[in-house]
This record gives C-alpha cells, sequence and structure tokens, in this order.
C-alpha cells in the first residue's frame, strides 16, 4: 500500500531557493508544503502543525539569519523528538559541521545548489524508513532504547514523558542498560514543563509584541533619510518612497537598508525581536516564562 506523503515545513530565507525545493517536492507527489523564512516563524509553523495533529518533515536552511540550526532543531526535537529534519547546506565540504548537525538529531543533509537527484535521493530513503514510533507496538524496553538512540542527550523524565512509560519503570530499565555498559549518566538536566499538565512538550510561541497576532513575516526595511519614511523595502516600488513619491537612489547616501527586521502580517507594525512566551503542546497552555514550572532530573547519553 502507498504511504500517504507526508507534509513538508522549508524553514529557508531565501525566496528563490525555497520556490525551488516546493517545485521538486509537487513533482514528486508532495502537495501539502509550508514555508517560513526564518527560525521563529518555522518553530511557530511546526508547532501549529503539530497541534493539528501532523508531524511535518522539515527541511532546515543551515544560515538562518535569526537563529543558528542548532537551536532551531532542538526547538523542533523537544516538541516531536521523531521530526525528520533535512538540512540544506552550501558548506558539504564542511564535514565537521554536517557531523554536528547530524549528532544534534539532523536526519539527513542536503547539499546546496540543490538539485533535483539529491533531493529525490533523500526523499526515497525518508520513504523507505517511515519510523513513525508512536504507531508502531514497542515495548517499554523498546520505546526507550529508540528515544535514547534520537537523543544526544536526554533526561529520566523526558524519556518517560515520551516513551510514556512510569518514571520508575525507565529508571529501572536505565540501570539495567548502564549496567550492560549501554548509557552513561551526565550532569543533571533542568527543564521547562508546563503549569497545568506537567508535560515537557513545549514550544516556544513567537508574536507580535503590539497585537499579540503570530502572524508575522521577516523582511528589509528602508529609511528614507530625506522624509524620514521607514517601510517594508518591498513598498518602494520602482525605487519610489511611498510617502514622498521621490526616487530613492543611493545607498547609504539618501536612504539606508535596515536588515532582518520582523513586520506583523495584521497590525503592519515592524519590530527588530518578536516576542515570545510558551506553549504546552498537550494542553495549549500558553505561559510566560516567569510562569513556568522547572523540573531537574538524571541526564542520560548512549554510548557510541
Ligand atoms: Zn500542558
Ligand atoms: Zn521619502
Ligand atoms: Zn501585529
Amino acid at each position: 500500500m502507498p504511504n500517504k506523503k507526508n507534509s513538508i515545513l522549508i524553514i529557508e530565507d531565501s525566496l528563490a531557493i525555497s520556490m525551488l525545493i516546493h517545485e521538486f517536492l509537487k513533482k514528486l507527489d508532495y502537495h501539502d508544503v509550508h514555508t517560513c523564512n526564518t527560525g521563529k516563524a518555522g518553530i511557530q509553523s511546526f508547532s501549529d502543525l503539530v497541534n493539528k495533529g501532523i508531524v511535518p518533515v522539515v527541511f532546515l536552511d543551515y544560515h538562518l539569519p535569526d537563529m543558528t540550526a542548532n537551536e532551531i532543531m532542538s526547538n523542533i526535537l523537544s516538541i516531536r523528538p521523531d521530526t525528520r529534519i533535512i538540512i540544506e547546506t552550501a558548506d558539504a565540504k564542511n564535514e565537521e559541521q554536517i557531523k554536528a548537525a547530524l549528532r544534534d538529531g539532523a536526519y539527513q543533509y542536503v547539499e546546496k545548489p540543490i538539485r533535483y537527484e539529491n533531493l529525490k535521493n533523500v526523499i526515497k530513503t525518508l520513504e523507505e524508513e517511515e519510523p513513525d514510533i508512536e504507531k508502531q507496538t514497542f515495548d517499554h524496553g523498546q520505546k526507550i532504547e529508540s528515544f535514547l538512540k534520537m537523543s544526544t542527550r536526554i533526561s529520566v523524565m523526558r524519556l518517560s514523558e515520551y516513551s510514556d512509560t512510569k518514571v520508575e519503570v525507565v529508571k529501572e530499565y536505565v540501570k539495567k542498560l548502564e549496567s550492560e555498559g549501554r548509557i552513561q549518566r551526565i550532569e543533571d538536566i533542568k527543564e521547562i514543563t508546563c503549569n497545568q499538565c506537567n508535560s515537557m512538550r513545549i514550544a516556544m510561541n513567537f508574536y507580535c509584541p503590539s497585537c499579540k497576532s503570530s502572524n508575522f513575516k521577516q523582511g528589509k526595511l528602508i529609511e528614507h533619510f530625506k522624509c524620514g519614511n521607514v517601510s517594508i523595502d518591498e513598498s518602494y516600488t520602482n525605487n519610489t518612497c511611498p510617502k514622498c513619491r521621490k526616487e530613492i537612489k543611493i545607498l547609504g547616501v539618501d536612504y539606508k537598508a535596515i536588515d532582518n527586521y520582523y513586520i506583523c502580517n495584521d497590525c503592519g507594525d515592524k519590530f527588530p525581536e518578536p516576542a515570545h512566551d510558551y506553549i504546552c503542546v498537550k494542553c495549549n497552555n500558553r505561559f510566560a516564562l516567569d510562569k513556568a514550572k522547572w523540573i531537574t532530573s538524571e541526564g542520560l547519553k548512549l554510548v557510541r
């Protein structure tokens, strides 16, 4: 029976590349494709999808302006550790970087410039290796081990939640693995939990500081010195200032560009950083950092 095609989330700041990937995926019969141009918008969109019961395969640009690939991956994997993240990198020669990304939980990588053949191969492997742990009937031990395998480091409490196993049972099993020399105890891990249901599946939630909408994009602002207008570059059609209708001429002389600003699609406000709080993926409770509950438990690492 053919697999149902996964949803895809592309987190990529270059519109051209993201359109290219989209095109290729269409050819491979993937039609539910979402795109975001910043890490923050990407995490937001990922947790929205998970809330709707969809776990997308993620294409992640290694170099995004607002967050490192590592930060984005750890946010995504803390929501769903079984997410397949495919890193797009232009430095495929930089083996260390790729190794580090794979170690931190990336599933695969594709080299930029992205070629159809390469992307097709990655997708083929992915389709053949459908892991979908939660749908399979594993016993506790197998579940615990598969989550250990997926993580560079994981706490006992998180392992208990992900594998849906009581903490005492996890601790027993961990003792057994430890005596067999297969895992190693590391320093304790302190983590955020939901102040309502104690879940550790917590996602960062980014929003516009003015109207609290999460519908924002990242863009470039242009300031026209002469009239003082500051607005998104798209509003300067044909290099004409939308306020004074004069032509903008020389960068740095009569106008300047301000990169990496966020623009709210709902209220139009412009801000250098979106505000953020946390959202519990399990019960949808939204809370600020100072209202979060913290929990500390032993950290574990698989011996490789
Ligand atoms: Zn909760
Ligand atoms: Zn002007
Ligand atoms: Zn707004």
